[in-house]
């Protein structure tokens, strides 16, 4: 399908939220709206969740990004123009996830695992992302959002339920998980999880009852801090605080053959621990990024089986605020920011 560039309501400027400095706080800052080339689209932003990707891009913990950027990668928006080359057309309601292009070309795209091209440009990090008004984004790159749900219950679904769902699968058939970390992500996989008949294990700061209240309104069978040990042999956890000791501990917690995931893109130093804890087959490995066919597969499973996301929604320029939320993990779901 081609489209002429068509702009239903021509923007002169948009407002942004812009990263200048790493570890400094954003500008608000209006730009002039730029004309979508070749396969981009312009969306107008419904919606841009806010991820502790968001946080590690604002730190500086990745070991990449330009400056400046415009954080977000978890965005709804809808079409207000077209290249001629695009496969979106105006007022299509899209999602714009983390990975905004890769290259076609290399042995990694070309072997399915387009997540891992090593040219890739993820989006709120290499590419301006969600903290606007407006954001530019390669069509191609954009995922079909299911019908019924509201603009702001479908942004966290983009990296928080997509990236989840990608560490659930690498998880295998596990009876009993154990979920690291109930954020934004976790609150979505364990509906997931037990929709396939899964028991999840929700293991939280210490001493945080907030959290640990919530995974169980959400289901969990069990939930306690995740220093102390599991109450029964898990077959996998998923590790989503970026906290490196974790691994040793879930570890600690599998059952024979059983594997930990690292489902965060920045993780601290994984303390040494003894061979004992990785013996009798069990595994740790990570979750990187995200590929279309993911994203398609994933929007298919939140339409067939409803999933329930919780939103604490903020105001565009209340973008550092929901970055400490996040930091503090204060933010019950997830956090949403609304132009
Ligand atoms: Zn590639
Ligand atoms: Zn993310």
């Amino acid at each position: 399908m081609h489209h002429r560039v068509v702009t239903a309501t021509p923007p002169p400027g948009y407002r942004a939220m812009v990263l200048r400095e790493r570890g400094a706080a954003l500008s608000l800052e209006t730009r002039p709206a730029s004309e979508p080339q070749t396969h981009q689209v312009l969306l107008r932003v419904a919606a841009c969740a806010v991820c502790r990707t968001d946080l590690h891009v604002v730190d500086g913990e990745l070991d990449r990004g330009t400056l400046p950027v415009v954080p977000g990668h978890q965005v709804v928006g809808r079409v207000i123009a077209a290249g001629p080359e695009a496969v979106l057309g105006v007022g299509d309601r899209v999602g714009v996830p983390w990975l905004g292009w890769t290259c076609g070309s290399c042995a990694m795209c070309r072997s399915g695992r387009e997540n891992l091209c090593p040219h890739a440009r993820f989006t709120g990090c290499d590419v301006d992302g969600g903290f606007a008004e407006l954001v530019l984004a390669d069509s191609r790159f954009c995922l079909r959002l299911p019908g019924g749900y509201e603009d702001v219950e479908a942004a966290p679904l983009l990296c928080a339920g997509l990236i989840g769902y990608r560490a659930l699968r690498m998880a295998g058939e596990a009876r009993r998980l154990g979920l690291y970390g109930f954020g934004s992500a976790a609150h979505i996989i364990i509906q997931m999880a037990r929709h396939r008949g899964a028991d999840v294990y929700a293991f939280t700061r210490a001493g945080d009852t907030d959290g640990q209240d919530f995974a169980r309104q959400l289901g969990a069978v069990w939930a306690g801090d995740s220093t102390g040990p599991a109450p029964e042999p898990l077959d996998a956890a998923i590790i989503f605080a970026p906290a490196g000791e974790l691994v040793p501990l879930a570890l600690r917690a599998l059952a024979p053959g059983g594997t930990v995931v690292c489902a965060g893109i920045h993780m601290s130093d994984i303390p040494s621990f003894p061979y004992a804890l990785l013996w009798e087959e069990r595994s740790v490995r990570s979750v990187a990024n995200l590929t279309r066919a993911d994203g398609t597969d994933f929007m298919e499973a939140v339409a067939a089986s409803r999933v329930d996301v919780e939103t604490e929604v903020l105001a565009l320029a209340d973008a550092d605020r929901a970055l400490e939320l996040i930091r503090s993990g204060r933010a019950r779901g997830t956090v949403v920011l609304v132009p």
